[in-house]
């Protein structure tokens, strides 16, 4: 499977600005290297203006980072599976830390969204991790487990690689500056393999576990090479054409 990049510009661009950093993205990256897969997590207003940007260059793609589990219907100020696909969306990030902190969201409600995501063609990244506190009072296992297991509940069981990944994403790691080390990578993501091929008996050992917290262009090649990471999921250091470059041909 190839290694996901996916860069999450959260409330950030206007969609001229979107554009224009996904136009000098491919520019910069005029052979996206075999191995690798890219996707873009915009803000609504500015999907349309990322895909534009992108060209429709092979390996290159644009999701949002949230929706509403619900075809249409009041539900002020949210955004369907349906829109998102219409502005030219293939994937979907749901469950980061931001909204389950700042709106609340329940593992419950970040698994309902992953199964609405599937049902309608969405590809789902699906992100999980801890808070410092949680770490340090050793439940680490017990919220990637409680997340892992709500959140994909009802998954459909033959979800594939290509449709379905994780982002582990230690909340104190961020936007902080501060990257998790080798050996807490390496733990939350054998954890993390380890429930996947629980419930998925078949294909759990094939989904792709990203890593997102504090990635920047030096530290990202030595990320990718541990075992059990299969991407990363790169916030601030993806608002910028050329960090982003130089992450995907890490
Ligand atoms: C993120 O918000 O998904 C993220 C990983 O942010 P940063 O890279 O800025 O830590």
């Amino acid at each position: 499977m190839k290694k996901l990049i996916a860069a999450n510009w959260k409330m950030h661009k206007t969609q001229a600005e979107a554009q224009a950093t996904a136009a000098d993205l491919i520019t910069r990256v005029p052979n996206l290297p075999d191995d690798r897969e890219v996707a873009i997590f915009a803000p609504y207003t500015a999907l349309a203006a990322c895909v534009a940007g992108l060209g429709g260059r092979e390996g290159f793609a644009t999701g949002g980072q949230n929706l509403y589990p619900a075809e249409q219907g009041a539900f002020t100020g949210e955004i369907s599976a349906a829109m998102l696909k219409d502005c030219g969306c293939s994937h979907v990030l749901v469950g980061h830390s931001e909204r389950r902190a700042l709106l609340r969201e329940s593992s419950a409600f970040v698994g309902e969204k992953a199964v609405f995501a599937l049902k309608n063609g969405l590809k789902v990244v699906l992100c999980v991790g801890e808070t410092l506190e949680e770490r340090e009072n050793g439940k680490l296992e017990a919220v990637l487990r409680e997340q892992l297991e709500k959140g994909l509940q009802d998954v459909p069981n033959n979800v594939t690689a290509d449709e379905l990944g994780i982002a582990y994403e230690p909340v104190w790691a961020i936007g902080t500056g501060k990257v998790a080390g080798p050996a807490e990578i390496l733990e939350a993501h054998a954890l993390i393999r380890k429930l996947l091929a629980l419930r998925f008996p078949i294909q759990g050992n094939a989904l792709r576990i990203l890593y997102g917290g504090s990635v920047k262009p030096e530290n990202t090649k030595q990320i990718l090479a541990l075992d059990n990471v299969d991407g990363v999921l790169v916030g601030g250091a993806s608002l910028d054409a050329e960090m982003l470059s130089k992450i995907v041909l890490s």
